[in-house]
């Protein structure tokens, strides 16, 4: 692995890193703040994963970024057709709160903070795929709801309201698809191994897939019985409090996230240990 990629020999750097990275991640998630796409706890969220990717260093807090700025442009493409198709289904909508944020980048950011420490491929593989697998996940759910049909559940290839977890549209994957492949790519140009990237768009959707999965079948599914309708508020548009209709209690969209994430480092990793065995992957590290 290239020495730019891992900081293991400059560790006198390391503190300087933490300190300009603590700043720079303040900034970039207090615009986020500004413009409206953090809450005040997503913000504080935010800025610790930036500075823990900057302690790794400047090429992972980079990517973290590239990330955040894609994901965040593409929930305010076609915003209010979206919140107008999903508001009373969704969870949460608007602003990012700590725990979402946590759910999309944490294994990241955790997994490139350990790098410093224990300088090995596989993590940053499986860091690289988590991270594509936050954002193949949000690429899909963004483009789906704005672009795409009527979705069908993975799994019972029924239709599903917009925005309703584990339905699937044709739009939406190919964001699924397209969401990866932008990590893998941003990965590549900021000088992570080749082999990583094209690992990264697999791990990424991958990781997408599992998300919708768990979403049609064991993330909690809550009826308001008010509006007849289904919902993921526990708290649902018309005041009234919703009750869990099937799936595992807890296990909301936010726990469905993290579990994709931590697919997509898994998945990294595998790709990892076969491309290192067969040995015709070209630089693998
Ligand atoms: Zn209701």
């Amino acid at each position: 692995m290239t020495e730019t990629i891992f900081a293991q020999n400059n560790y006198l750097l390391l503190p300087g890193r933490a300190v300009i990275g603590a700043l720079l991640a303040l900034g970039v998630a207090g615009m986020a703040w500004r413009a409206g796409s953090l809450g005040r706890s997503g913000l504080v969220a935010a800025a610790i994963c930036g500075t823990l990717c900057a302690i790794a260093g400047w090429s992972w807090a980079a990517l973290l970024v590239l990330y955040f700025i894609a994901a965040s442009g593409l929930s305010w493409a076609g915003k209010a057709e979206k919140e107008a198709r999903t508001q009373s289904i969704v969870s949460k909508a608007g602003r990012r709160d700590a725990a979402q944020v946590f759910a999309n980048g944490g294994v990241y950011s955790i997994a490139a903070s350990v790098t410093v420490l224990f300088a090995a491929p596989w993590l940053a593989w499986g860091a690289v795929g988590a991270l594509a697998a936050a954002s193949s996940d949000t690429w899909a759910t963004e483009i789906g709801v704005w672009l795409g049909r009527q979705p069908k559940s993975i799994i019972s290839r029924t239709n599903v309201r917009p925005g309703q977890s584990g339905g699937v549209t044709t739009a939406g994957m190919v964001g699924s698809v397209g969401g990866a492949a932008w990590v893998g790519l941003a990965a590549v140009l900021l000088g992570f191994p080749r082999g990583l990237g094209i690992a990264s768009i697999l791990a990424g959707v991958g990781g997408s897939i599992t998300d919708s999965v768990l979403g049609a079948t064991l993330q909690e599914r809550r009826w308001c019985d008010e509006c007849a309708q289904p919902t993921e508020r526990a708290v649902h548009l018309c005041g009234h409090t919703s009750r869990r209709v099937g799936g595992i209690q807890r296990l909301d969209n936010d726990v469905v996230n993290l579990l994709s994430t931590i697919a997509g480092f898994l998945l990294g990793v595998i790709v990892y240990c076969i491309a290192e065995r067969s040995g015709n992957w070209g630089a693998i590290d």
